[in-house]
């Protein structure tokens, strides 16, 4: 069965998502008050629909509880995303996804039940930053408040070693759970497995444990 999909607000967060499901084939509703906005994805969506979202009536009429993901893109107007979401979990909305724009406004999302809360220029500035203080590291996903799994470029130092010669879990206490070599990836790879130059390792530890990481390997550069 089909996925069925509302994203609400289409600035340029929620119409980003709007065009990655249409290239995934998904059907979607979009939702914006403002007109040129509906017009401008209607070629991406399933059926566009003019309104404001706090209009709890509105909502109703559509049908909103049939979806099984609602997408509440709304940023800067922070009254209003925090109504929709209420609304949208009071009419029996199954997962209501959320954007918040301040930490602040994520409590809130959270405390009136959305099923989850995105921070999208909060987790973009860690990620760029993760990336700037350290040039080995390529990628960093924020995993719970203090776990992360990040990217690691594979230097001069470990070329050529198997993983359990690095002893990365007792020195760091972190775990390699996949190596991205060319265009394929060895998931759990062994730990008699040989480091080969070019290989990108995916390690995952506490944000202590990879930042001690990070600081001996650019050290050693
Ligand atoms: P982004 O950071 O994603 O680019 P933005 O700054 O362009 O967002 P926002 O103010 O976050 O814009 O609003 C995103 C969209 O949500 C806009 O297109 C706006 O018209 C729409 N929007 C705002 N409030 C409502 C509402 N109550 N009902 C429906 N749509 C709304």
């Amino acid at each position: 069965m089909k996925k069925e999909i509302a994203v609400i607000g289409l600035g340029r967060f929620g119409g980003s998502i709007v065009m990655e499901l249409h290239d995934m084939d998904v059907d979607v509703l979009v939702i914006d008050s403002d007109e040129n906005r509906v017009n401008e994805y209607q070629e991406f969506s399933t059926e566009g629909i003019i309104g404001d979202s706090t209009d709890e009536a509105m909502l109703k009429k559509i049908g909103i509880d049939n979806y099984d993901n609602v997408i509440v893109a709304i940023g800067d107007n922070i009254q209003a995303s925090i109504l929709t979401t209420l609304i949208l979990k009071d009419l029996g909305v199954k997962k209501v996804t959320s954007k918040a724009q301040t930490a602040h406004h994520g409590r809130v999302l959270e405390k009136i039940g959305a099923d989850s809360v995105i921070h999208p220029e909060r987790d973009m500035g860690r990620r760029v930053a993760h990336r700037l203080v350290s040039s080995s590291v390529v990628e960093y996903l924020e995993v719970s408040h203090n776990h992360s799994i990040i990217e690691f470029s594979a230097n001069q130092k470990f070329e050529n070693k198997q993983i359990s010669d690095l002893t990365l879990r007792e020195k760091f206490g972190i775990s390699i759970i996949a190596i991205k070599r060319d265009h394929d990836i060895i998931v759990s790879p062994d730990a008699n497995t040989t480091i080969l130059d070019g290989d990108i390792l995916i390690l995952i530890g506490t944000d202590e444990q990879l930042g001690l990481f990070e600081d001996k390997m650019d050290r050693l550069k």
